[in-house]
């Protein structure tokens, strides 16, 4: 049985909601697939959800929490992140009934390359901005990683060209990640969030559909793609922070 929606929230005109919240022809099966793929990810305890709070990931604490799963969530604050990003992650700490965890870099490793490098540094070379994502990310990562048995991310088909082929469980990395959104649209992201009253970053009310650190988001425009405010001054084939990057494929250290 889904998880039932809440009275329907009068959207804002503007808003996220307002302008996304378009549900596809299959959404109720769309929403089984993904409690049952929750379900399924309990299973593998301790597991463990990857939140950057962006819509898709309010979307899943949401679930795990109404299922009243037995799955933690982790965030990681970069220490770049925008002060609305930061303000969801208080109010979401405040209200989830999973314990949601904040991982951060090693403070001397960002202060030395921040010293070294610049604060600009990602602008100057894919290979800095790497660097910059390996400190504030991709060893947290591992942290937040270590002794789980599967984690649960808001990847979705849709994305970009690079997630085309996202699946419901993917078992080619050091641990099982289960993508309950695989198949969601980003009409079926906004019906769930207006119809249950999901808290959500007020920048996607502001045309910033994909919400990473506040040096290398922006708003996109009209008939942009869904990535394109992220590291907009790079190729698109290089456009991942390593997150979701398979080790093989060449991830950051
Ligand atoms: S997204 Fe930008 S600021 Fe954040 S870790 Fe990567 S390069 Fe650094």
């Amino acid at each position: 049985m889904n998880t039932p929606a809440s009275p329907p929230l009068a959207a804002e005109a503007g808003s996220a909601i307002a302008r996304n919240a378009r549900p596809s022809a299959g959404f109720d099966a769309l929403l089984q697939e993904a409690e049952d793929t929750l379900r399924r990810a309990a299973g593998f305890a301790p597991v463990t959800q990857a939140s950057s709070l962006g819509a898709e990931d309010v979307v899943i604490t949401h679930l795990i929490n109404a299922l009243g799963l037995d799955i933690g969530v982790f965030v990681l604050d970069t220490g770049a992140l925008h002060p609305e990003t930061l303000a969801l992650l208080a109010r979401t700490r405040a209200t989830s009934r999973a314990t949601v965890s904040v991982y951060h870099p090693v403070q001397e490793s960002v202060v030395q390359f921040v010293r070294r490098e610049g604060p600009e540094a990602m602008y100057r070379s894919i290979a800095l901005r790497k660097a910059c994502c390996g400190i504030r990310k991709m060893e947290p990562l591992d942290r937040a990683l270590e002794g789980k048995k599967a984690w649960i991310t808001g990847l979705r088909r849709e994305q970009s060209a690079a997630r085309a082929e996202v699946p419901l469980l993917g078992t080619g990395e050091a641990r099982p990640k289960f993508n309950p959104l695989a198949n969601w649209t980003w009409g079926d992201v906004w019906h769930y969030i207006g119809t249950r009253g999901v808290d959500y970053n007020p920048l996607h009310d502001q045309f910033y559909p994909s919400i990473g650190c506040a040096p290398c988001t922006r708003a996109i425009s009209l008939g942009e793609d869904f990535r394109a405010g992220r590291w907009w001054w790079e190729d698109e084939a290089a456009k991942e922070c390593g997150l979701h990057v398979k080790k093989t494929e060449g991830a950051p250290a």
